[in-house]
């Protein structure tokens, strides 16, 4: 497989942009080697620059649920075009989105829309705090909510530890008003709550974890943490930017039955698209500009041709349940092969798979939260998947990213390819 156009145009990208890529997960500097430039896509499969092909789990990090290039959406895409690209002003899809969300969202009730995830959950912990008069917020160790400076905060050694910015450039007085706890630890956020009463605003959690490997909720743990919300009137915040529309027509919230009081979303909601949302009560989002005090705005907000795309995505997926079921039977047969594999190697690896969501850990033990996930053989991991890229499957550049699925996949003969290079590339990773 040659890769002399990735490289040259990878070389000239190092000139002019940081790093040479436009986000740090497009590069492979986790697993060695550069990255090769996408050209296009369709259905399950990518093309780069080089003429070579690769069935694809990564999906733009998830919103191409129906694979690339899906008529449905160039469809609707082609048409908002002709009408201009933007007005600044109110429209009809924007109304026909917010129905439609609050429609499939189980627990949203008004909605505001946004250009990308990072914007929603920047704007839902500020909504969180003006509507509580509150300023921290509780985080989980390994959950990524965004680029937002609140976000960017590396989890102490303890669950009591005050935060510390995770990346240059996040202020002391920002991380101090973040507090982490790990994953699946319950009574880590009831000490937290017990030792700042009256200051937590928000606790914002992924229901279903995705951004340190998948990570599933214990039984239990949203319940206790819906619960704790509730007692101590904190705003329980879902960040479903990567399980919207993904896990079930409603997320997360609808596939595991527990409510947040505002959820933010990305990814699927715009098809592709730069769309994110949040919403949640009526009451706490009634405190967003203009009908409350809370600020928040955005030229190019609620865009036409984002609009179009979005909406074709949910109305589709709305109106097709069997989605869900194709996605689920697809995953959970790719999931089997892959532990057949595993066992036709004497490997034991950690599978973590919920819909078509998935991670395969480099570890034998179970992974709850990021002490565990970070247990696993990273240089192994590597070997995997320069092996997968070169059978010609392309993975997400990191042991901390799960998998996506999307329905392009379900095919007999691409599932059986991605089977052979699976087994190839676990023998290739651990020398078998
Ligand atoms: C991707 C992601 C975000 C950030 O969304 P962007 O559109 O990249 O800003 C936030 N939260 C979660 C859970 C995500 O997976």
């Amino acid at each position: 497989m040659q890769h002399t156009i990735s490289h040259e145009l990878f070389s000239k990208a190092q000139q002019v942009i940081p790093g040479g890529v436009n986000s740090p997960v497009r590069a492979f500097k986790a697993v060695g080697g550069n990255p090769v430039f996408i050209k296009s896509a369709k259905g399950a499969y990518l093309h780069d620059e080089d003429g070579n092909q690769y069935i694809e789990f990564i999906n733009s990090w998830g919103p191409m649920l129906l694979g690339h290039a899906n008529p449905v959406i160039e469809e609707a895409v082609r048409e908002a075009i002709s009408s201009s690209l933007s007005f600044g002003a109110p429209t009809r899809r924007e109304v026909e989105m917010a129905e439609l969300i609050i429609d499939m969202v189980p627990s949203v009730e008004k909605v505001r829309m946004v250009n990308s995830g990072t914007e929603a959950t920047m704007s839902a912990i500020r909504v969180a705090r003006g509507y509580t008069g509150r300023e921290k917020i509780i985080k989980f160790e390994g959950c990524y909510h965004g680029h937002g400076d609140s976000f960017l905060i590396a989890a102490g050694s303890g669950a009591v530890t005050l935060g510390v910015p995770d990346s240059p450039g996040v202020t002391k007085g920002v991380a101090n008003d973040t507090l982490t706890a790990p994953y699946n630890d319950l009574a880590a956020v009831q000490m937290l709550v017990a030792a700042n009463p009256n200051q937590i605003a928000a606790i914002i959690i992924e229901p279903v974890a995705g951004n340190m490997g998948l990570v599933l909720p214990k039984e239990g743990f949203l319940e206790g943490l819906r619960e704790l919300c509730t007692r101590e009137g904190i705003v329980l915040i879902f960040d479903e930017v990567m399980t919207g529309f993904r896990l079930a027509r409603g997320g997360a919230q609808e596939r595991l039955g527990v409510m947040p009081d505002m959820t933010t979303l990305g990814k699927i909601i715009g098809g592709g698209m730069p769309v994110g949302a949040y919403g949640g009560k009526r009451e706490i989002m009634d405190c967003v500009a203009p009908a409350g005090p809370v600020y928040q705005a955005g030229t190019l907000s609620g865009n036409p041709v984002a609009m179009a795309a979005g909406l074709a995505m949910l109305r589709y997926l709305n109106t097709h349940p069997e989605v869900y079921t194709l996605l689920e039977q697809t995953s959970q047969t790719i999931v089997n092969d892959i532990r057949a594999n595993c066992k036709a190697l004497d490997l034991n690896l950690t599978i973590n798979h919920i819909g078509s969501m998935f991670t395969v850990f480099f570890t034998d033990k179970p992974v709850v939260d990021f002490t565990t996930a970070k247990q696993s053989d990273l240089a192994a991991f590597g070997r995997y998947f320069q092996a997968m890229l070169h059978e010609g499957v392309y993975l997400a550049p990191s042991q901390f990213e799960s998998l996506f699925v999307s329905t392009a996949l379900a095919e007999p003969t691409l599932l059986q390819q991605v089977a052979q290079a699976n087994k190839k590339a676990l023998a290739a990773a651990f020398g078998k």
